[in-house]
């Protein structure tokens, strides 16, 4: 029996079957939940997987990019990744890609000043055409439009390929915690919360090997503070 509401993640395809065991509709949150003292037994399947957001941190800075909103016009940010310490990622600028954190993105940025002051809408489940079983996704702060990953990853290839550089997207700074990372050994297992007793059986030699941190790596690179204020410069090359 919870204490208090649960927020659930239902595809737009299971809505009525969700509102038939009792799940209401946030409109605020634009989100289904179990209302408080009920048992949230039966949505168990629509229960988001836990995001671990607790323990060590490293310094992050999160990337995003001005947008158009192709439905309402509105002018917002999309998140499209963070920036770590090479050690922390496969990628040699050490880009992590908006989609292996967006659960923890979530936790991290809806309802904060920064998702306020770069009008970054509500990140959460979305369901499409496309994708009817949904797959956590930025969209309008104005109008909950879903902005696709697909077409922002592109932007950002192309924004890239034109001579762009990731430090130009920069909008802030995170701690990020070490154990929502992506694991860097092409599974899906966390590989970086060493401190969690419960976890799966250790993974082969090699790929532990790869976790550890090489031998004479310089240390985290820490943000200046001029990024921690940086804003969002690039210029969107008209709307969409
Ligand atoms: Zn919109």
């Amino acid at each position: 029996m919870a204490d208090t509401f649960v927020m659930l993640e239902v595809p737009i395809n299971q809505k009525d079957e969700a509102k038939a065991l009792g799940a209401r509709w946030d409109p605020d949150a634009r989100s289904w939940y179990v209302p408080a003292g009920r048992d949230a037994t039966p949505f168990a399947r629509w229960l988001p997987p836990p995001v671990r957001t607790h323990g060590p941190t490293i310094p992050a800075r999160l990337l995003g990019q001005a947008e158009h909103c192709y439905r309402c016009t509105g002018r917002g940010t999309a998140l499209t990744g963070l920036l770590v310490s090479h050690r922390y990622s496969l990628d040699p600028c050490g880009f992590i890609s908006f989609d292996s954190v967006s659960r923890a993105l979530a936790a991290l940025v809806n309802d904060t000043p920064l998702a306020e002051r770069y009008n970054i809408g509500r990140i959460r489940l979305r369901s499409s055409f496309a994708y009817p079983g949904g797959y956590v996704a930025n969209a309008c702060r104005y109008c909950d439009a879903l902005w696709g990953s697909f077409p922002l990853q592109e932007s950002v290839t192309e924004f890239l390929a034109g001579g762009g550089t990731y430090d130009r997207l920069v909008i802030g700074e995170l701690a990020f915690p070490i154990a929502a990372l992506p694991s860097i050994h092409g599974d899906d297992e966390d590989d970086w919360d060493e401190d969690d007793s419960d976890d799966e059986a250790a993974t082969p030699g090699a790929a532990n090997e790869m976790a550890l941190p090489r031998p004479g790596f310089p240390p985290a690179n820490r943000p200046s503070a001029a990024m921690s204020r940086a804003r969002l410069t690039r210029p969107r090359p008209g709307s969409r």
